[in-house]
Parts: C-alpha cells; sequence; structure tokens
C-alpha cells in the first residue's frame, strides 16, 4: 500500500458537479475572501484579499503529477480546496503547469470575488471550466450570508463574475446556495435570477445544505421546493443533488489512510462518499473510518439522516468552495 502523505492534492472525491474530481487546495485552511454561514469548513481565520504566493506552486505540481501517474485519470482536475483558491498569486502557474502535463480537464471552483481583478481574470484563462458563486441578490443578504472581507463591494463582486463570463471562452457554470428563510424564497430567488440573467453563465446549477455548516442556523431547502425555485431562473435551474455523479471506477482498494484524512480534511463526507471518491467498498470504507475515530484522527458529525466524517482539526468551530 503507498504511504506517500499529500499535502496539496486530495481525492479523487465524487463531486456532485464534475464526477470524479482530484482537489488540489492552493491555500491553507482557512484562508478566504468570505466567511459564508454554510461553509462545511468552519469560520475563516484568515479573511483576505491579498493575493501570494500561499503554497509553493513546485511542490503542489509535483504532487498532482505522482497522482495522476496512478492508474484511473480522474473526470476534472479541480483547483479549490481549503479556500479561495483564487488569492493565490501564481493561479495561473498552476492551471498552465497541469495543462503541460495532462489532458484532464482543468476546472476552478471560486466564489468569484476577486473576478473583477484583471489579474486574477488573465490567469484563469487556460482553465477548461469556471464554476463561481453567487448567492445572494442583493447587498444586504450578500452580507448576511457570505459574510466579505470589508473590501469586497457587492456590486464590484457582481460585474466582475459578469464580465469575466464575457470574456472567457469556455463554459461558466454558476452555483447559487440557497438557505432555507433567507435565500430560500421565490422573491429572493427572483431577484437572483434578475442578476444572473445579466451573467449568462451557461448553466445555473442551485444547491443548500447537506454537509454539516459553519453556522448551525444555516437550514437546507427542502428537495421539493428547490426544485420549483430552480423554475423560476430563465433557463431554469440545475438542481444539483448528493447523489454521486461517478465517472470511472476507481482502482478498488488503492487508497491508503493519508488518503481518506486528506479527502475529510477538506470536505465532511459520508462513508459512501468516501467510497465512492477513493474507489473503496463501501464495508472497507466504513470500518477504516471507524479505525481513524478510534485512533483520535476522525470524528463523526451528524446532520439529519446522515453520518458524515471529519478531521479532529476541523471539527471545533466548523461549518466547500468553493
Ligand atoms: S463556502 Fe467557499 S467561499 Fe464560503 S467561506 Fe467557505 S471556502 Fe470561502
Amino acid at each position: 500500500m503507498r504511504t506517500k502523505r499529500y499535502k496539496y492534492v486530495y481525492g479523487p472525491v465524487a463531486s456532485r458537479r464534475l464526477g470524479r474530481s482530484l482537489g488540489v487546495d492552493l491555500v491553507p485552511f482557512k484562508t478566504c475572501t468570505y466567511d459564508c454561514v454554510y461553509c462545511q469548513l468552519g469560520r475563516t481565520t484568515n479573511l483576505t484579499i491579498r493575493l501570494d504566493d500561499y503554497v509553493p506552486v513546485g511542490d503542489l505540481l509535483a504532487e498532482v503529477e505522482a497522482k495522476l501517474a496512478g492508474p484511473l485519470l480522474p473526470d476534472f482536475v479541480s483547483l479549490a480546496g481549503s479556500g479561495e483558491p483564487t488569492l493565490h498569486a501564481g493561479i495561473g502557474e498552476v492551471v498552465q503547469g497541469i495543462k503541460r502535463m495532462t489532458r484532464v480537464p482543468v476546472a476552478v471552483i471560486t466564489n468569484g470575488s476577486m473576478l473583477w481583478s484583471l489579474d486574477v481574470q488573465a490567469s484563469l484563462m487556460e482553465a477548461d471550466l469556471l464554476l463561481p458563486s453567487l448567492d445572494a441578490g442583493d447587498a444586504g443578504l450578500f452580507q448576511q450570508v457570505n459574510r466579505p472581507h470589508s473590501k469586497i463591494e457587492f456590486e464590484a463582486m457582481v460585474n466582475g463574475i459578469a464580465e469575466f463570463t464575457r470574456r472567457f471562452r469556455k463554459p461558466v457554470w454558476l452555483e447559487v446556495f440557497l438557505l432555507e428563510g433567507v435565500t430560500g424564497t421565490p422573491e429572493e430567488v427572483q431577484r437572483l435570477a434578475d442578476r444572473i440573467r445579466h451573467i449568462r453563465p451557461a448553466k445555473v446549477q442551485l444547491n443548500t445544505v447537506s454537509r454539516p455548516p459553519s453556522e448551525e442556523g444555516a437550514r437546507s431547502v427542502p428537495p421539493e421546493r428547490l426544485a420549483a425555485l430552480a423554475a423560476l431562473f430563465d433557463p431554469a435551474a440545475e438542481v444539483i443533488s448528493e447523489g454521486f455523479a461517478g465517472g470511472t471506477a476507481a482502482a478498488a482498494g488503492s487508497a491508503t489512510d493519508a488518503d481518506i484524512l486528506a479527502l475529510i480534511r477538506i470536505r465532511p463526507c459520508t462513508a459512501e462518499g468516501v467510497a465512492a471518491g477513493l474507489g473503496l467498498h463501501i464495508h472497507e470504507s466504513a470500518k477504516r473510518l471507524a479505525d481513524l475515530c478510534d485512533r483520535g484522527e476522525a470524528v463523526t458529525v451528524r446532520r439529519e439522516h446522515s453520518v458524515f466524517y471529519e478531521t479532529v482539526r476541523s471539527s471545533p468551530g466548523r461549518r466547500a468552495s468553493g
């Protein structure tokens, strides 16, 4: 069994939007321009808009290359992780480096808050798919839901996403994360739909709380209402469910405990989620997670009818970007 520990690469994750997605973490936990009430990583400890070389690009690319040398390729390499990936000043270099080593398409999962910057826009132009988010139709709800850095203004943020979408020659899929009793109403969704009409993404994808959130009060919109709200977008939004949109199957049994910990550190998962993402049999996944809990390396968190596993570190303040 492999023993290599990965610091910047995790998964592949069974992603609802991208199939089997190899995650790349460009910023240290938890560095973000937002502090969303629904964030599955917990509270933002470094709320910033400062672009910096947060992690070494060479080391990160070496890990991606090692992962891609495995027997089965993921459907996407996704730049995301422990916060907002566009804060990394070298994200353009990362995209280009991955493009040079593989034909696997590169997706960038971002909150979209830095897209007003022409430098950030330029650095993302060689990606294959951009997945920004917009969770509120006005400045007041933007503050309430996303709790942005004080220098990020709602209008500039929306205009940045719209401008990038116009300039980018490849698809933009916009995620809208709705909260019960806050943004999950027909009035608020209509406001969002009006904004999104000007952005003109290739797809709008509706999501709601399904993993343990940062704030206990962040509640999920029931599925039947989510479906009704999706119809208010023009064209209708796609509801992205928690089901696993699996691509190819992974090599059974190839994941180490380090792989499991790297995955649940970034993204709390059920035993089924770990099994689907890492190509383990469900019994093997459940057993390995139970062992990690026994050793004090993982903990369980209950949400509605599901049990999620996460690392001890992310548990205390707890809440996945982005
Ligand atoms: S959900 Fe994404 S954008 Fe919001 S705080 Fe978490 S990492 Fe940042």
